[in-house]
């Protein structure tokens, strides 16, 4: 195992990529150097975060260098190690994604908690997704048992774990989903489903019926009209956190903001964006609350896999048709 078959792309997409952005290469690794380990990929994640790294401008993250391999998080296998805290059969996270065999240092690469859980699970619901639920609901909104919650793309990856944490603590919970099908899984769920496919006057109606008491809490993973929906039935004091943003990650165009942004101020609301990355040091507390949840089976998380390292690109464009329910992963 000497080869690395990984994607890059050669330019900055505008809009939806188009499949033929991204181009599979092959390279030969060179031999260890002192502290790495080689891995081989089982499983890749793909991430609607990464649209932005693509776009060549710095977000909160850098951007995708043009030609090189892209990275993104991964679950896999340890073949070889120059480091003293792996060895080969070790299984392990790391951001060498995108690719089937990566060579990192030891430092960059971190064995797999040790829940009763598949392995996948890592870059899922009990990896960096997951953690986002938690973290926008808990540390950033506070919420309180009972409150009224409002969660988009609730059937995603972040959202699917957002809805049934807040049902947990007894909320009242409304999901923002595409399809009948996502709509009826937050229905088995005890989750009023909204479809976001509507105008906004009709996204507007749709959010004063299902929440009459309004909304204390709205977990933002879409931006846009849902946006501009939310503010109508937010209550005072409401809290909001902006996780996604995924309405605007391919528009060539600002999209104008929301018509009834007076709203915050006659709401007395709190609007606070995070990443997830900012609020790792909460990552153990996260495992040991909502790890053994996932492990006993209370929490239901669906993924959509791609497989073959080939379909990496296609798995990453289902994200924004809204194709993928759960976790979006590729299974080497
Ligand atoms: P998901 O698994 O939720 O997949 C994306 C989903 O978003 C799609 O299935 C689709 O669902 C919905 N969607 C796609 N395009 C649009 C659109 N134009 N308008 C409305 N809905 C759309 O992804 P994740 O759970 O991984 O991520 C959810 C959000 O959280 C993203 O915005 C992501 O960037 C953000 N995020 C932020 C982090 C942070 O640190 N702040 C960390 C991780 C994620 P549907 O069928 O409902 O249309």
């Amino acid at each position: 195992m000497t080869n690395s078959r990984f994607f890059v792309i050669n330019e900055h997409p505008e809009g939806v990529p188009s499949p033929s952005l991204f181009k599979l290469r092959e390279q030969s690794l060179s031999e260890l150097g002192e502290g790495e380990v080689r891995i081989k990929n089982s499983w890749l994640s793909v991430d609607p975060y990464m649209r932005g790294r693509m776009s060549g401008k710095r977000t909160y993250t850098e951007p995708y260098e043009l030609n090189a391999p892209l990275t993104g998080a991964a679950i896999g296998e340890v073949v070889e190690s120059s480091h003293e805290k792996f060895k080969p059969g070790d299984k392990v996270r790391h951001m060498g994604g995108w690719r089937d065999v990566a060579q990192l240092p030891g430092n960059e690469v971190e064995i797999l908690p040790n829940f009763d859980v598949p392995e996948q699970a890592y870059l899922g619901v009990l990896g960096m997704p997951g953690m986002t639920a938690w973290t926008g609901l808990n540390v950033i909104a506070g919420l309180k048992s009972g409150e009224r919650v409002l969660v988009s793309a609730a059937s995603g990856a972040v959202g699917s774990l957002a809805v049934q944490l807040a049902r947990l603590k007894d909320c009242q919970v409304i999901g923002s989903a595409g399809s009948q099908q996502k709509r009826d899984w937050l229905e088995h769920h005890d989750v009023t489903g909204i479809d976001h496919h509507q105008d906004l006057d009709e996204l507007k109606a749709s959010l004063h019926d299902a929440a009459p008491q309004g909304i204390d809490v709205y977990y933002e993973n879409v931006g846009g009209d849902m946006f501009e929906a939310a503010l109508d039935v937010m209550n005072p004091f409401g809290r909001i956190a902006v996780c996604g943003w995924i309405s605007g990650y391919n528009a060539k165009d600002a999209a104008p903001g929301p018509a009834n942004i007076a709203q915050i101020l006659m709401k007395r609301l709190r609007i606070q964006g995070f990443i997830v990355g900012e609020h790792w040091e909460h990552y153990r507390r996260f495992l040991s609350e909502v790890g053994p949840q996932v492990e006993a089976g209370n929490i239901d998380y669906q993924e959509t896999v791609e497989e073959g390292l080939e379909n990496t690109p296609k798995a990453f464009l289902r994200l924004f048709e809204g194709s993928n329910h759960g976790k979006m992963l590729v299974k080497l």
